[in-house]
């Protein structure tokens, strides 16, 4: 099958697309959803057998602006240091002998200072409310079922210094135009009565009524399908091997994908990463570095 010419394949051989999707998770499928909306020809490829079976399938199914804190923020070091002498903490550090990872260590760090965080936050809002939105016009074009919930997301707090850090992070979102307003106990009751055997040990909580919730595997194999029905094609069981790089043209101009029926190039205008995808060397996905590169993907 490996062998089998590539003139035989049911799929041509030297596709063109304006656009090639890598990684069929939900960010993946979004963007082939938006690309297609623009009239553009769109195809995705997955290694999986269907869109949504990594990461996507299955989370806390928050889609919420009201959670747009780095994990880097000024609380991050002091928590990080407590977590790698408790047995029971949910971070696993392997140290390794990588300056990538130390490096990362090191802006990780940087990125915690109270200026830096603060900045961030600002960006993930802006960014977390323009998804909503778009999310808010898919759902009234589409009919999507992926049990919606839009009820808002409370965040509730044991610790008085970790709540009082909430409240200036709110202060922050309400600034940018994310409504997470600050609520006592009475309102949280109101809002959540499940709390009234455990409201002693709450010191105060958040609440974020335009937040929503809903399955992001429904979400991403029913967007993915209305992608398929409007001719988005799919390479499904097909890994990313390779980006070419044009060397005379200076850009990325196909990927080579391994199907389950031998090697495939996709040539494409523009060839969009969504799949956590990981590079040999992150060093080479630098702009100046990918000319007349051949870039190896690997994917662990
Ligand atoms: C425990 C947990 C809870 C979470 N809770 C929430 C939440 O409540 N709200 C929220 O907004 N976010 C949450 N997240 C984060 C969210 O789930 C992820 O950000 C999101 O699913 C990432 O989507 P993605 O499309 O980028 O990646 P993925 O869903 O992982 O998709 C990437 C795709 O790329 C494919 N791929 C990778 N390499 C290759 C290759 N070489 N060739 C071909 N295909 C390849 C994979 O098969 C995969 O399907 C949570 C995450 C976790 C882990």
């Amino acid at each position: 099958m490996l062998n089998r010419p590539l003139s035989d394949f049911s799929i041509p051989t030297d596709s063109d697309f304006d656009v090639v999707v890598l990684g069929a998770g939900v960010v993946g499928i979004n963007t082939a959803y938006w690309a297609m909306r623009a009239g553009r020809k769109v195809a995705v490829v997955d290694r999986q057998p269907a869109a949504g079976l990594e990461t996507s399938f299955a989370n806390g199914g928050q889609i919420s602006v009201s959670h747009a804190e780095p994990w880097a923020n000024p609380s991050a070091p002091l928590k990080i240091l407590k977590w790698l002498f408790d047995g029971r903490s949910p971070l696993l550090f392997r140290p390794r002998c990588d300056v990538h990872q130390w490096l990362w260590i090191a802006q990780f760090l940087v990125d915690c200072l109270p200026q830096r965080a603060d900045r961030h936050t600002t960006e993930i809002v802006k960014l977390a409310t323009e998804s909503r939105h778009l999310l808010g016009e898919i759902r009234s074009r589409e009919n999507l079922q992926y049990d919606k919930r839009r009820k808002g997301i409370l965040h509730f707090y044991r610790d008085q210094r970790e709540f009082d850090a909430a409240i200036r992070v709110a202060d922050l979102m309400r600034k940018h135009g994310c409504n997470r307003n600050v609520v006592d106990k009475r309102e949280l009751l109101a809002i959540e009565p499940a709390f009234e055997a455990s409201i002693d040990d709450i010191v105060g909580a958040t609440y974020t009524p335009d937040d929503e919730s809903g399955d992001a595997l429904k979400y991403t194999q029913g967007l993915a399908q209305i992608c398929a029905d409007n001719g988005v094609a799919f390479f499904y069981g097909s890994t990313a091997v390779a980006l070419d790089a044009q060397k005379s043209a200076q850009y990325i101009a196909a990927v080579e994908i391994r199907t389950p029926f031998g090697y495939q190039r996709l040539r494409a205008r523009d060839i969009v990463v969504a799949g956590a995808l990981s590079l040999r060397s992150e060093a080479s996905l630098d702009r100046r570095s990918l000319r007349g590169l051949r870039i190896p993907l690997s994917s662990r």
